[in-house]
């Protein structure tokens, strides 16, 4: 008995044509009727990238690595957006801060290097919630389409706010957000063993 693997086959007919379908107008009118009143209904297409749909204000768009208010990196590269990225898409290196970068580096350790492979992101925005330094923000940004596989690896010149382009991420830090985030045991406080990181530390 031949094996079957679904109950979805059909039976192929071999029936003949009848002259009308043999004549395939019939058909061809009836396909142009169907597209023709289409012509008239709103479009469901934007012109994009022209035009863009709006987004939630919290869109979870390409990342930022923000500097502070006196434009030093906040980055200290601790390594806990990386341990929560479910995708494994963060890699980096740190360096020791050098006397005299104290305006390049808020603290004493920072990123030297900082990757984040966007075809691995599903944005998910773990590592914001993970940040201990609100170093690391997602924005309404979309990422470019690229040709290379290896341009979709953004390092610190793509991922690092430009001084004097600020972005702002303002409604990504409500007093609500900032206070929920403060709360130990909270989601936004925890990873998945349930071990508290960065517990109120802002
Ligand atoms: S948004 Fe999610 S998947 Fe993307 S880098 Fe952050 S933690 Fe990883
Ligand atoms: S969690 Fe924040 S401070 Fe730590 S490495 Fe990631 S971005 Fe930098």
């Amino acid at each position: 008995m031949a094996l079957q693997l679904t109950n979805r086959r059909k039976v192929v007919s071999n029936k003949e044509q009848s002259f009308s379908e043999r004549l395939y107008l019939p058909g061809i009118l009836k396909g142009m009727l169907i597209t023709g009143s289409h012509i008239f209904k709103k479009s469901v297409t934007i012109r994009y990238p022209e035009q863009t749909r709006p987004v939630a204000p919290v869109y979870r768009g390409q990342h930022v690595l923000k500097r502070d208010e006196n434009g030093a990196e906040r980055c200290t590269a601790c390594g806990m957006c990386a341990v929560a990225c479910p995708a494994e898409a963060i890699t980096m290196e740190n360096a020791e801060r050098k006397k005299g970068e104290e305006h390049l580096y808020r603290e004493e350790k920072y990123a030297s290097k900082y990757e984040i492979n966007m075809l691995r992101c599903i944005f998910c925005g773990l590592c914001e919630e993970a940040c201990p330094k609100e170093a690391i923000f997602l924005t309404d940004r979309i990422v470019d389409a690229e040709y290379e596989r290896d341009d979709f690896v953004y390092g610190k010149d793509k991922l690092v706010e430009k001084i004097e382009k600020r972005i702002d991420v303002s409604k990504r830090q409500t007093i609500e957000v900032s206070e929920f985030k403060k709360v130990p045991g909270t989601k936004h406080n925890t990873l998945y063993d349930g071990k508290a990181i960065g517990k109120g530390k802002h």
